[in-house]
């Protein structure tokens, strides 16, 4: 791991000043992804940028919305009262995420940066899209049962690894940043970008740039939430697949209905489209049965992840069949 400059930043003004006047840095707050990849040769930076005392880590509930500090720690967002309460699919997806220690110092900027868990990504010798545009995409005709079916490219077929932000697709959440040209508002539908030909471009942010605040609005829908996440082991490991999913219905006749889904697309994915089929109709087993065809209707799975096909059509039946009081 090659030396590296720090300073820490008083206010989210000064962090991007610091960091637009010097080169090769980018921002830190807990660490815990950063420090793996400049660790392993999948990140270099000359200077890292300390975001951890900008004021950006309160989380905070009024009639609208709910705020989230981009320094907020995950645990500190799982287990406010509030979000349990008022947005439990948050809650859960936080705590489904990582370990105990991870969420303790995980922040939920760094959360939604944190980049693939693809193999090839991680491991400096292999040749990766992502990693060094141009030298190729080993998983597509290799280890592949981690990786999209949803989404992919010719360049690269990796999924996003965050629970957060499955969940905060599915509550149209908005990503607030700072940067050298001021302030904007992202929603976070448009945060994560396909792979297309550029996979080493995987979010909206500009150079400089820094998360601020997250905005979740707050809903009776919101309200209505769950978090399923299948995975291969009960703690400290990544989605195979998971579903977040809100639910009104009004006898069984469904209200509304958002639902976005992780470890099968390429970003955190959420097809309207599903949505709209759902919709003011009674939810009843077939229903949920032809709404989960239409979400993979497009799917281009590969060797090792074909289950995924079928796995999340299960995964919506899970989820809401248990939502709508179904079984
Ligand atoms: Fe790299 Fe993407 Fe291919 Fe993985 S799937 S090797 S991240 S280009």
């Amino acid at each position: 791991m090659r030396a590296f400059g720090y300073t820490v930043a008083g206010s989210p003004a000064e962090a991007v000043r610091i960091a637009a006047s010097t080169p090769e840095s980018t921002f830190v707050a807990g660490g815990t992804d950063l420090l793996n990849l400049m660790r392993d040769g999948a990140e270099a930076h000359d200077h890292l940028v300390d975001v951890n005392r900008l004021g950006t880590d309160d989380v905070t509930v009024d009639s609208r919305r709910l705020r989230v500090g981009g320094s907020a720690r995950m645990r500190q967002v799982a287990e406010h009262p509030r979000v349990r309460r008022e947005f439990p699919v948050l809650s859960e997806a936080l705590l489904a995420s990582a370990s105990p220690q991870v969420r303790n110092m995980a922040s939920i900027g760094g959360n939604l940066l944190q980049r693939t868990r693809c193999g090839y990504f991680r491991d400096a010798a292999s040749a990766c899209n992502k990693r060094v545009p141009g030298s190729g995409c080993p998983a597509i005709t290799g280890h592949n049962r981690g990786h999209a079916i949803l989404g992919g490219s010719d360049h690269c077929i990796a999924t996003h690894p965050s629970d957060l932000a499955v969940a905060l697709v599915a509550l149209d959440a908005t990503v607030h940043l700072l940067g050298p040209g001021g302030e904007r508002a992202v929603p976070i539908a448009d945060f994560h970008l396909l792979p297309g030909a550029t996979p080493d471009r995987e979010t909206a942010m500009r150079p400089g740039e820094l998360i601020t605040w997250v905005d979740v609005p707050r809903t009776a829908l919101a309200g209505e939430s769950r978090y399923l996440k299948l995975r291969d082991r009960a703690t400290f490991e990544f989605a195979v697949v998971s579903v977040a999913a809100a639910l009104r219905t009004r006898g069984r006749v469904v209200q509304d209905v958002r639902l976005a889904f992780g470890g099968v697309g390429t970003r955190p994915w959420r097809d309207t489209r599903v949505e709209a089929a759902l919709r003011g109709r009674p939810l009843t087993g077939q229903a949920i049965a032809e709404a989960g065809r239409l979400l993979v209707r497009d799917a281009e799975p590969y060797e090792g992840n074909r289950f995924k096909v079928e796995l999340v059509q299960r995964a919506l039946v899970s989820i809401l069949s248990d939502l709508g009081g179904l079984r």
